[in-house]
């Protein structure tokens, strides 16, 4: 079983008598690893040693960045397995899921490095004479990068790559769930050749750690990837200080399906959309409208698509979906879909939570109809291999149910109908839309969610703004100087 310490300044901590938590497999439910339970003032010290290397690390040239950045690219594909195989261990998804996404983690270090040479300020005309306005581009600081379990490898990219580039320096707070791949990260930021203190690693739970990088003066921005609850406690926390926040929380996606839909198609995408990480991804396909000309089919080839969806250890065979993260989760689904059947609703298939030999935290793939719009399972996330699924009979109707809702991340509509892809485009208010394919961003895109999804985004040069601050300047200068 491996043991880790916390990262700060360049240097692993020894663990003395600090308190630790348990990491577990969810395929196997036994502890894999153990991890430090950080201090306020372990904390305090992590964004201290963060503060101080900021100083140097943002008047480097952002090229020279951006080489630190390759370095640590070429170190992450290196390690490929060894990161894939950390994290199906301990967040369960399936060994091929692990490799696309640490092979994500090097390819996202690798295009923020080549963002290098966009960062670059303004020089705007001014009213007087003789007057030059300046906007630089600065580095905003030390950034928190709070994260979530779901994507423990991926994220740890979304919240270094366009922090470094941009001149930041970073503290991170994984998951305490899935906090491994962050700490093997850790291992190959101190071989590297990455100047100290500008990543650090700290864990802990949000309540003690990330709420002490919250509410820290010296932290500028808090990006944070979690739940609508945990995001609206650190908004308030950063107000004390005026701290910028960047939260991506949860989405509850509505996926449209339209009578001209290719429907075999669109199968497949809802069925992708649904089962990847085992349903627990933030833009995941959440609840699904379907219109009513074609409800009975879709119904029929969508449960006979889930009757094959295969589930069972990501290290131990070839499967759509691992377990769930944990035992608590696995009981939040199981609690939404059994108040799914008592408010009327019907399981076409799954309903259960499962085990693979015995073991496990699995849940089976389920499909629910007779859902109707004000049931909670249409309304609150589920996070979990289970669709839900209702019907409508206009394109309005469809818009409106898909716009009533408390979150507003991704969303998307399947249809063969310029005229229908163009309304939903400008009605539906929502962060993201797909148009007839599965719910996935990418890099240079934005992913940012409207209403209580979130406040800012990540991605693309938007995403690269949010770890940027302005700094204008008014310059005054003599057109007539003779020199001395
Ligand atoms: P979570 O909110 O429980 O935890 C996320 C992180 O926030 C953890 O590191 C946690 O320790 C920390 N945290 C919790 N309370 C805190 C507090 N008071 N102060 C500071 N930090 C605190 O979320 P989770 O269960 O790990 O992840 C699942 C959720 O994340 C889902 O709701 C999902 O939709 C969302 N998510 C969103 C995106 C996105 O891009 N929008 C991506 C992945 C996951």
């Amino acid at each position: 079983m491996k043991t880790y310490e916390l990262f700060i300044n360049g240097e692993f901590i020894p663990n003395g008598s600090r308190e630790m938590i348990d990491v577990i497999n969810p395929a196997t439910e036994e502890v894999i690893s153990r991890v430090p339970k950080a201090t306020e003032a372990d904390v305090a010290a992590a964004v201290d040693a963060a503060y101080e290397a900021q100083k140097s690390w943002g008047k480097l040239p952002a090229m020279t960045r951006a080489n630190y950045l390759m370095e640590l690219a070429g170190l992450v594909r290196e390690n490929r397995e060894l990161f894939a195989r950390t994290n199906t261990e301990e967040m369960g998804k399936p060994l091929a899921q692990s490799m696309d996404e640490a092979g994500w983690l090097g390819d996202y270090i690798q295009y923020f490095a080549a963002m290098a040479r966009h960062i670059k300020g303004e020089i705007i005309p001014s009213d007087r004479p003789n007057e030059n306005i300046l906007l630089y581009k600065m580095p905003i600081g030390v950034v928190a990068g709070i994260m979530p379990w779901n994507f423990p490898l991926f994220l740890i990219g979304r919240k270094v790559a366009p922090a470094l580039i941009a001149g930041d320096t970073v503290v991170l707070k994984p998951s305490s769930d899935s906090p491994n791949g962050c700490y093997e990260f850790a291992k190959l930021v101190e071989k590297s050749s990455l100047p100290k203190g500008v990543i650090n690693v700290v864990t802990g739970s949000g309540a003690v750690v990330g709420d002490a990088l919250s509410k820290n003066p010296k932290v500028q921005l808090v990006s944070m990837t979690g739940s609508t609850e945990a995001g609206k406690k650190i908004m308030k926390t950063a107000a004390d200080n005026v701290t910028k926040v960047s939260l991506e929380l949860g989405g509850k996606a509505p996926v449209i399906v339209m009578n001209d839909c290719k429907l075999d198609e669109t199968i497949e995408h809802v069925y992708n959309s649904r089962i990847i990480n085992t349903g627990q991804a933030c833009n995941c396909a959440e609840r699904i409208y379907v219109q009513e000309g074609i409800y009975d089919e879709f119904v029929k080839k969508i449960v006979a698509r889930f009757a094959k969806c295969t589930y069972g250890p990501g290290l131990g065979g070839t499967f759509d979906m691992g377990p769930m993260v944990n035992k608590a989760q696995q009981e939040h689904v199981d609690e939404l879909v059994k108040s799914a059947v008592a408010e009327g609703a019907k399981i076409e298939i799954g309903g259960h939570k499962a085990t693979v030999d015995g073991k496990g935290f699995y849940y089976e793939p389920t499909v629910i109809t007779g859902c109707t719009h004000d049931m909670r399972i249409m309304r609150e996330e589920i996070f979990g291999p289970v669709l839900p699924i209702t019907t409508f009979k206009t394109l309005d109707e469809a818009i409106e149910k898909a716009n009533d809702c408390i979150y507003g991340l991704t969303s998307s509509i399947y249809t063969t109908d310029y005229d229908t892809v163009m309304r939903a485009l400008n009605e539906i208010h929502f962060g993201e839309t797909y148009v007839n394919r599965e719910h996935f961003e990418a890099f240079q895109g934005f992913h940012q969610g409207v209403r209580q999804s979130g406040l800012g985004g990540d991605d693309g040069e938007h995403g690269l703004d949010e770890f940027i601050e302005t700094h204008i300047c008014y310059i005054d200068y003599d057109l007539n100087a003779q020199g001395k």
